[in-house]
Formats: C-alpha cells, sequence, structure tokens
C-alpha cells in the first residue's frame, strides 16, 4: 500500500515536471518567436503573447502540486521553472526596453514566495506530525520513518524501548498535568544522557525508544538512561515538592544488516522489554530466540486465561484434607482446573505464575474465592458449620491493602460461615517488607477466618521468623514428603517442622501423602492432619458433598 503510493506519486510529480517544462517552451515560443502574431477568435482579435499570463498561472498550480507531493523538491523545481519564466520576462524588458512583461515578472516572483510560505507550512506540519507535542521527541512515526531510513542504508546498531512503572499512579494521583511534566523531565535526562549519540524518541503511553550506532558504547548508554530515569523526581504540586520514583526496563534489539525489516526489529525489541517486565529479574533484556518462544507461550497462556475467565472454562475441584489418628474428614482444599475447549489443559502451577506476573491472578483469586463460598455454603452448614474450606490466595494479592475488606464483603455476599474459612497463603507473602499482609491476616484473623501457611519447607525464610507468623495451620510441602522415608535427615527436619508448629500454637497438616507407610511415619511424628492421594484425590463438587454428607450422616 505503501509503497503504491509512493509510485503513485512519482508518477505524478514525474508527468508535472514533464508538462511543466512544455509549458516554459510555450512561453517561450509565444513571446520571442510569434510575438506579432494575432489569434483569430470568430470576429475579434487576440495578441498570443496575452496567454504567457494562463500559462504562468498553470506553471504556478503545476509547482504548487509538486511542493505537495514533497515539499524539498518541489520547492527545488519551482524555482527552476519560475526561475526560469523570471529570468525569460526580466530579459525582454531589458533587451526590447518595453515594460510589457513588467507584470508577469511581478506575478511570477509573488507566485514564487507564495509557493514557498507553503512549502515552509508543509515543512512545519510534517515536523508535528512527528513530533511528541508533550516532551518534544520524535513520535512514534518519526521512530518509523528513522528506523526504515537506517535499516535501507544498511547502517548498524541498536534499538531499545524503554518502559517506565510507576507513571500511571502519578498520572492518576497527582493529574495529567503532572503526568506531562514528568514525561518531560524523563524525556530531558535521556537526552543529557545520549548527549547526541543516539537519538531517543516518545513511542506512547510511557515508553521511550532510542536508535544507537554501534560505535558507541550502547550497554553502557542504555545502562546510564536507566539509572538517571530511577533517579528521584521531584515534582511541585501547588507549592508542594513531591517525590515520585519510577523503575524503568529496557528492551534490546540489534540492527546488524538490511537483512532483517524495521518491523521484525522494532517486534524484537517490543519482545524483549515485554521480557524485563514480566520476568521482573533484569531490567534490560536483550532478544534472542529462546525470548521470543517463552514470551509466545507466556502470551498465549495469558490469552488462555483471559478466555477461561471470560467464558466459564474455568471450574473447581475439592481435596480431601483428613484427620490423622480417627481418619476423619476435617474439610478440603479448594483447586482450580481449566477446561478450554480442543482438550487443552495447562496445570494450575504454570498459569496461576503466569497470571502472578500481570493483575489477572486478582481475578483468578476472587473468581475462585466466590464461586468455592457459593458452592460450599451448603455443605459448611449441613456439617454444622465443622468443615474446613480452604481456598489458595496469591502472595501477590494478599500484600494488597484493602484485601482483607474486600474479602470480608464476599464473606458476607455469600452469606459463607467465616469460622470454615481458611486462607492458603505461602511463605513468600512474608518475604517482602512493607506490604500489608500481616495487616489483611490479623483482619481476617480477628473475623473468625484462618490462615495456613502453604508449601512449607521450599522457601528461605528463618524459622525464627515464621515462628511469629500469626497462623493457625502449617502445611508441609510434597517435596519433604516424598522423601520421608527414605532420608533420615528430613524425616528429623520434618519431625521439627511439626514440633514448631505446634509450638507456634499451630496445627500441621502434610500435603501429597500418596503411601500408607508414610502415613504410619507421619502418625510417629504426630502430625495432625493428611491431604493427599493415599487419602482422597482432587475430586468435583458433586463428589465432594456426598463425601461430607456420607461422614456427618454417619456421626
Ligand atoms: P498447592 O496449594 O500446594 O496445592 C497442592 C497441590 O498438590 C495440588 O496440585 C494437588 O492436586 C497436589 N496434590 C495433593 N496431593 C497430592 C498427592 O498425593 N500426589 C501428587 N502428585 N499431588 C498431590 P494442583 O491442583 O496442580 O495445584 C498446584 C498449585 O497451583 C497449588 O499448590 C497452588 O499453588 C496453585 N493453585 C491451585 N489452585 C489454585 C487456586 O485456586 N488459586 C491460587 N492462587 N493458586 C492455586
Ligand atoms: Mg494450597
Ligand atoms: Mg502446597
Amino acid at each position: 500500500m505503501q509503497l503504491s503510493n509512493i509510485r503513485h506519486k512519482k508518477a505524478i510529480m514525474n508527468i508535472c515536471i514533464a508538462c511543466s517544462f512544455l509549458l516554459i517552451m510555450l512561453n517561450f515560443v509565444t513571446s520571442a518567436k510569434l510575438r506579432d502574431v494575432m489569434l483569430n477568435i470568430g470576429n475579434m482579435q487576440l495578441p498570443i503573447t496575452s496567454l504567457n499570463g494562463c500559462i504562468q498561472v498553470v506553471l504556478c498550480l503545476l509547482c504548487i502540486i509538486l511542493v505537495l507531493i514533497d515539499s524539498k523538491k518541489g520547492m527545488i523545481w519551482s524555482c527552476v521553472f519560475l526561475g526560469i519564466s523570471i529570468f525569460g520576462s526580466a530579459r525582454t524588458i531589458f533587451v526590447s526596453k518595453s515594460l510589457m512583461t513588467a507584470p508577469g515578472t511581478f506575478n511570477a516572483i509573488i507566485f514564487l514566495i507564495a509557493i514557498a510560505l507553503i512549502a515552509h507550512q508543509i515543512k512545519i506540519s510534517n515536523r508535528m506530525a512527528v513530533t511528541d507535542s508533550v516532551t518534544g521527541l520524535l513520535n512514534r512515526y518519526g521512530f518509523d520513518r528513522d528506523m526504515r531510513k537506517r535499516i535501507w542504508l544498511n547502517e548498524r546498531g541498536r534499538v531499545a524501548f524503554i518502559h517506565l512503572e510507576g507513571f500511571l499512579a502519578v498520572n492518576a494521583n497527582l493529574g495529567r498535568k503532572y503526568g506531562d511534566e514528568l514525561l518531560t523531565i524523563v524525556a530531558n535526562r535521556i537526552r543529557t544522557v545520549l548527549d547526541g549519540r543516539g537519538d531517543a524518541y516518545k513511542i506512547e503511553g510511557a515508553e521511550y525508544a532510542v536508535i544507537l550506532p554501534d560505535r558507541v558504547n550502547c550497554d553502557t548508554i542504555i545502562a546510564n538512561i536507566i539509572k538517571s530515569v530511577e533517579e528521584t523526581i521531584t515534582l511541585n504540586k501547588d507549592g508542594v515538592p513531591s517525590n515520585c520514583y519510577l523503575t524503568a526496563f529496557a528492551g534490546v534489539a540489534d540492527f546488524t544488516d538490511n537483512s532483517v525489516d524495521a518491523d521484525t526489529i522494532m517486534k524484537r525489541a517490543d519482545i524483549a522489554m515485554n521480557y524485563a517486565l514480566k520476568s521482573g529479574k533484569n531490567k534490560i533484556s536483550t532478544f534472542n530466540d529462546e525470548m521470543k518462544e517463552s514470551i509466545e507461550s507466556q502470551l498465549r497462556i495469558e490469552r488462555l486465561v483471559k478466555d477461561s475467565l471470560r467464558n466459564n472454562w474455568f471450574y473447581l475441584v475439592y481435596q480431601p484434607q483428613y484427620t490423622m489418628f480417627d481418619r476423619r474428614l476435617r474439610g478440603f482444599e479448594t483447586l482450580i482446573r481449566m477446561n478450554a475447549p480442543g482438550g487443552v489443559k495447562i496445570p494450575p502451577s504454570e498459569f496461576i505464575s503466569i497470571a502472578e506476573l500481570s493483575d489477572l491472578i486478582f481475578d483468578i483469586d476472587s473468581f475462585v474465592l466466590e464461586t468455592a463460598m457459593r458452592e460450599f455454603r451448603e455443605v459448611c452448614y449441613s456439617s454444622g458449620n465443622t468443615i474446613t474450606l480452604a481456598v489458595n490466595i496469591s502472595a501477590k494479592n494478599i500484600a494488597r491493602p484493602g484485601f482483607a475488606e474486600k474479602l470480608l464483603e464476599v464473606v458476607k455476599d455469600t452469606g459463607f460461615p467465616p469460622e470454615c474459612l481458611e486462607i492458603e497463603i505461602t511463605e513468600y507473602s512474608f518475604a517482602e517488607e512493607g506490604n500489608y499482609t500481616l495487616e489483611n491476616i490479623r483482619k481476617l484473623r480477628d473475623n473468625q477466618i484462618m490462615i495456613a501457611l502453604d508449601d512449607f519447607g521450599t522457601g528461605y525464610t528463618a524459622l525464627e521468623q515464621l515462628m511469629k507468623l500469626p497462623v493457625n495451620l502449617v502445611k508441609i510441602d510434597k517435596s519433604l514428603i516424598d522423601n520421608l522415608i527414605r532420608n533420615e535427615m528430613n524425616m528429623d527436619f520434618v519431625k521439627s517442622v511439626i514440633y514448631m508448629g505446634h509450638l507456634m500454637d499451630a496445627e500441621v497438616i502434610a500435603e501429597g501423602v500418596e503411601y500408607e507407610n508414610q502415613v504410619e511415619c507421619l502418625r510417629e511424628l504426630d502430625c495432625d492432619f493428611i491431604q493427599g492421594f493415599v487419602w482422597g484425590k482432587p475430586m468435583e463438587y458433586d463428589e465432594a458433598r456426598e463425601l461430607s454428607n456420607e461422614v456427618y450422616d454417619r456421626s
């Protein structure tokens, strides 16, 4: 489409140039060779030289078309054509000592000035179209244009896409005006670091790009840009200084020859940037093929999760938990499953970890909480509110301010007995300081909701620290149970975990128990509960309800 456009423009330009030459020739012939010829139109006569005015106007029109197609080349051609015209008529004035052609000369000069003004205006509009109005940097179109040009010229270098995290919060809290100020400060910092060694662009929202030629030290420049952008930015809101902190991520792609087109290079830089953003490990990622595959599979799963939420492809299963000594039903752990069309089966361990990289995990947690509480309300009531329903909540979610209040609202809306609800969180929830995890947990416990510490034994949190956590239940991870019989050191560790759990005033459950000899061993170690395939696999709601009815009918 673009190419055919360019071809059309070139063809029109060539036609205009050819016509202009013909008009100049005609002008020359009429004023030099046929000067005295009269045209007979009916019974009236017209001197042929009077056609020169018409020729000049048409010439001027052609010049305007040339300038509109290409302001630079069009202006050069206009100077040539109108210059010849001005020169011709001025020469006539001097040679024939007559002012007959003076008005024509005057017109041609005015036309030339008008065309120069039009060309100048077009230049300004073109510049505006490729300039970001807030920061003054070139925008996405400018970036596209420059990138294509460099590839076409077979240049070598690097492209870096830079994404700012934290900008949206400033925009929302302080307002757009301050958001714009922040973007301008960032643009100036990037310009300062570049110091003429490369070009900066503002792509969209909170995204910038730089193009660096390979003769400069690209890695250091990109690292310095990230460093400089992350330095404190102080905005003055109504005279009150407000400090803002941004986190920057960069995706880098090389352009080494013209075998790869500009679009591909931009896509690569984009993939690398998403990788940096999602991996959360490195602030700067350079594109490689492995990254492409991993990000594509991540995006595919992310899309599937979104579709599953939208189309109700998620459903819940419940795995029973039993008391160790009399094998009575303690309750169930809620586990999510995906039932996408075409038999696509992705295990929760895979899609949960991907959903945790974005806000999708909040939607999953809300879906599970609401569905489980609605489905299980009756089961809990019919058990005399003695059965426990455990729900897994992501560490990212429990660390959010207001999580406890939102959960209590769902409890109220669904009419679920709060004393039957247990929230499972992992020790990673406590890894980061300064979040709201402890506050949320205390609020939940104040409202009779129980807290279980999931996957215990897989993290690196000091035991001493874990002992201070207000949890009711410690869940020993399957990896420790797997080696329980074979590995004596493991058995000692499990023994001390159970001992420690009891010291914390919590109960202890072993999960992933598959064999009776493991049960026996755990019994000796004084473990309180068992969850595992040995006594019950995850089952659908109807089966779980039947199981609990059987137990409570019996009792
Ligand atoms: P988890 O919370 O530790 O869940 C226990 C996992 O161990 C479940 O796998 C369960 O099916 C499995 N399991 C239990 N007993 C045995 C056993 O005897 N043998 C074997 N081989 N496996 C056993 P699942 O359902 O695949 O879940 C894996 C992880 O995904 C969960 O670990 C949890 O971290 C996450 N997850 C599952 N459902 C949810 C959910 O609804 N919300 C959130 N946020 N995470 C969930
Ligand atoms: Mg769990
Ligand atoms: Mg677990």
